[in-house]
């Protein structure tokens, strides 16, 4: 290859702009996450793998943090996105509190060393045993969705002599234009309480002896790339708190819940810092800049900070569609077999030649199983991909689907790399299972 050919790619590999810079960058033919190359990475700790930056994660909640500095606030991170126990520290070393959605979530809050006093428990159907943990934890707040959950929440914390601090989820009924499965501030989701019933139950809650009322939430939906849903549900919301302390309830903070989209491909989602700045305008505007405002970010603390990297296994072209058949499969990341999601998938290290066009799939039995469509890649047997953006809703989905241990883990921070989860073993899928005499 002559010299000047040489250059030309080169310029192209450090013109790729990539999702997840500037942690993730191309240098050279190699991808390095901070000051780690990812193929190192593959081999040492063998594929499925999945790696984050801590500084990315850092950094993203920073901006968060940033916004809302000289208010009172209480970031809640959103763990059922990555709930893996470091991520969990490098947010709570952060003083971040945590949204949960179970009473596991709790019990890893715990275990990282996470505060339960910032905790918020959401969730559309809590056990009458979660609840009563997490009044003995001594969470926040719970974001109640129900009428009916109201109810038992009271029963269960009057049993224990407690009363529950609450937060109603209203469901403002406008559409983030996202996903349908990932939309659930719009009528006719299960979600919340529905806008026009909500006055009906503040006033229930205020009637019930087990439960305090402290304020108010909504969540529309995940991967919300525009600024206007939010301003339409801030809207909705500041209308209720107005009317429901007519009614004499005082709502001491107010919850927008999170839903912030990341960039996969062209998603051009507006700034954390430009959202908030935006949002606490109108909350000024109407009176309401006193209050605590509490967000729930999940996806954009940590989307972007991690990839997952898998080896080609098979290559199999054929006339009608070329196959590459990598040892990562919709077990370990299920995002585009569930939302026909779109994940970026790049060589660890690239190839020189002509690109083909392949399908990313794994070896799970199910058509369904892909990873990647009709993407353009040079490849052999062996090369290790990254998928981008996989650090949100990859491992915290991940099932152990056709007897498959699920992938290791790995934080990188600066030029360090540290395994914070080990590859399950095949024995442990089944050591719980009793054959029968
Ligand atoms: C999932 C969820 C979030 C976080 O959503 P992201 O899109 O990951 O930011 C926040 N609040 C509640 C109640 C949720 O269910």
């Amino acid at each position: 290859m002559s010299p000047v050919q040489g250059a030309d790619i080169a310029a192209t590999w450090t013109a790729t702009t990539l999702p997840g810079g500037p942690f993730l960058s191309r240098r050279g033919p190699d991808l390095w996450l901070e000051e780690v190359r990812l193929a190192d990475l593959a081999k040492e700790f063998g594929t499925p793998l999945y790696v984050y930056s801590r500084s990315a994660m850092r950094a993203a909640a920073a901006e968060y943090q940033q916004a809302l500095a000289n208010r009172p606030h209480l970031l809640c991170y959103a763990m059922k996105a990555n709930s893996s126990l470091a991520v969990i520290k490098t947010f709570a070393d952060m003083g971040l509190g945590f949204d949960i959605v179970s009473g596991g979530e709790l019990a890893r809050v715990i275990a990282a060393g996470g505060d339960p006093a910032k905790v918020v428990f959401s969730g559309v159907g809590k056990s009458r045993i979660e609840m009563a943990e997490a009044l003995k934890a001594g969470v926040k707040c719970f974001n109640v969705e129900s009428e009916s959950e109201l109810l038992t929440l009271s029963a269960v914390s009057s049993s224990l002599g407690q009363t529950a601090a609450v937060s109603l989820r209203v469901n403002p009924d406008v559409d983030a234009k996202t996903h349908p499965y990932i939309s659930t501030g719009l009528k006719g989701n299960k979600f919340g309480v529905a806008h026009e019933r909500a006055r009906a139950a503040y006033a229930l809650a205020a009637r019930l002896p087990g439960i305090r009322v402290v304020g108010i939430d909504c969540h529309i939906g995940s991967q919300i790339t525009e600024v206007a849903p939010y301003l339409d549900a801030l809207e909705r919301l500041l209308d209720l708190v107005e009317q429901v302390e007519a009614d004499g309830a005082l709502i001491h903070h107010i919850d927008l819940g999170g839903g912030l989209g990341i960039t996969y491909t062209d998603e051009q989602p507006p700034a954390a810092g430009m959202l908030i700045a935006q949002l606490l305008a109108r909350i000024e505007a109407r009176g309401h800049g006193h209050r605590e405002l509490l967000m729930e970010p999940g996806r954009s603390l940590v989307g972007n900070a991690g990839v997952m990297l898998t080896e080609v296994l098979v290559l199999k072209p054929s006339p009608e569609k070329n196959f590459c058949i990598v040892d990562a499969a919709m077990n370990d990341l299920i995002r585009p077999a569930m939302y026909q999601a779109w994940m970026g998938i790049v060589p660890c290290s690239q190839r020189f030649g002509e690109a083909m066009t392949w399908d990313v799939v794994g070896p799970v039995c199910e058509s369904g199983d892909w990873l990647g469509r009709d993407r353009a890649l040079t490849l052999k047997i062996g090369d290790m991909l990254a998928v981008l953006s996989a650090g949100a809703y990859g491992m915290t989905m991940a099932s152990n689907y056709n007897t498959r241990p699920r992938a290791a883990e790995v934080m990188v921070d600066g030029d360090q790399a540290t395994l914070i989860r080990r590859r399950e073993t095949v024995q442990e899928l089944f050591c719980n299972d009793i054959l029968p005499a």
